[in-house]
């Protein structure tokens, strides 16, 4: 066995199965995912990454939500891989399908007509309400307080060795995100007049210090600005706020999840511009990272020998948005 012979076993050589007891977690937080049960093979190498690259020292359970029943093939491969626990909860009632003011007829017929990316898509369409409005409800997610959100088929290309549930805990950030791509406008061509009507109605939830300048050139139209949320860290006392449930039941009426294709990134994100100030948000500009489409690679990684991208190929700075985070 190599380990054994010295000159071979690294020196934070742990196994990776070594359980980490609650009481050691430094808070209250979990991974979560919303997944279906054909995702399986994805969340596994997924869950493997964020094991070896952080979660085999820091120990912090997994939640995974369906809409359906999670399949004992599906629990059992996702538990052979986790070094903590994971529990499976299931996604029912008003938190997946239409609100009652809905025409489904309408949102039929929107759906054939339109070509952008999953335009054509009901279940996603559910799957980004789910994701803009209930998540944080769901009774599994009761006592968190922070939460880390994960994908099927991403890449975490670098280790992580301090614990950012912790530091954003320490230094009061609210949201962490790492990479801002542009929306298709398509899929949200009203957002921002919805958005508008809500500031107007709610002047009292807006923070005098807010960022909206983030999302917003002008102030009159939305620049399409996100926060990628597949990757999403954050305390959920921001999601649980009268603030932002007033602005998703806002948002829910005005009926763009289902006559347009409103994404739950694009919700997050301007809610964040809306509620937070800037220095309540933290850029994980170390936290490399993919999700199929693009990536980014930290700067200098190539000299750090901790991530496995080239920085001069997935570029940070090749992103407009997030170019646009250091000027405002
Ligand atoms: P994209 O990242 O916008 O391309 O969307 P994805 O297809 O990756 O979906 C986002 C997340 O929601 C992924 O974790 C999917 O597994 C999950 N998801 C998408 N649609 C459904 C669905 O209908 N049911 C369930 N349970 N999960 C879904
Ligand atoms: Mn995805």
């Amino acid at each position: 066995n190599p380990s054994e012979i010295s000159g071979f076993r690294a020196k934070d050589d742990a196994p990776a199965n070594m359980l980490v007891p609650k009481e050691k977690r430094k808070v209250k937080a979990a991974f979560v995912s919303l997944v279906r049960n054909s995702d399986l093979h994805g969340i596994r190498k997924t869950i493997r990454e964020v094991e070896d690259r952080f979660n085999r020292k820091f120990g912090y359970p997994y939640i995974f939500l369906n809409d359906v029943p999670f399949t004992d093939e599906f629990k059992q491969g996702v538990r052979d891989l986790v070094s903590t626990n994971a529990t499976f909860g299931l996604v029912e009632g008003e938190a997946w399908g239409y609100p009652e003011y809905v025409d489904k007829n309408k949102a039929k017929e929107i759906r054939e007509k339109s070509n952008y990316i999953n335009g054509g898509s009901e279940s996603y369409r559910f799957m980004c309400r789910f994701q803009s409005g209930y998540f944080y409800k769901h009774p599994l997610l009761k006592d968190l307080e922070y939460y880390w959100r994960i994908e099927p088929d991403v890449h975490y290309y670098c280790d992580v060795d301090y614990d950012p549930f912790l530091f954003m805990k320490e230094n009061n950030k609210v949201y962490g995100w790492n990479m801002a791509p542009t929306e298709y406008m398509a899929t949200v061509p009203t957002l921002w007049d919805s958005v508008d009507k809500f500031m107007k109605k709610y002047p009292q939830h807006i923070e005098p210090k807010n960022f909206i300048n983030f999302i917003t050139k002008d102030h009159k139209s939305y620049n399409g600005c996100h926060f990628w949320t597949n990757f999403e860290i954050a305390n959920l006392d921001f999601y649980r706020s009268q603030k932002y449930e007033d602005f998703f039941k806002f948002l829910d009426k005005e009926g763009g999840f289902f006559y347009e294709r409103w994404g739950d990134a694009p919700v997050h994100t301007i809610a964040t511009a809306l509620f937070l100030r800037k220095n309540q948000v933290h850029y994980f500009g170390d936290i490399g990272y993919y999700h199929p489409a693009m990536g980014f690679c930290p700067k200098n990684s190539n000299r750090s020998g901790k991530c496995v991208c080239d920085p001069e190929k997935e570029n940070e700075m090749h992103y407009e948005c997030r170019r646009r985070w250091d000027t405002i």
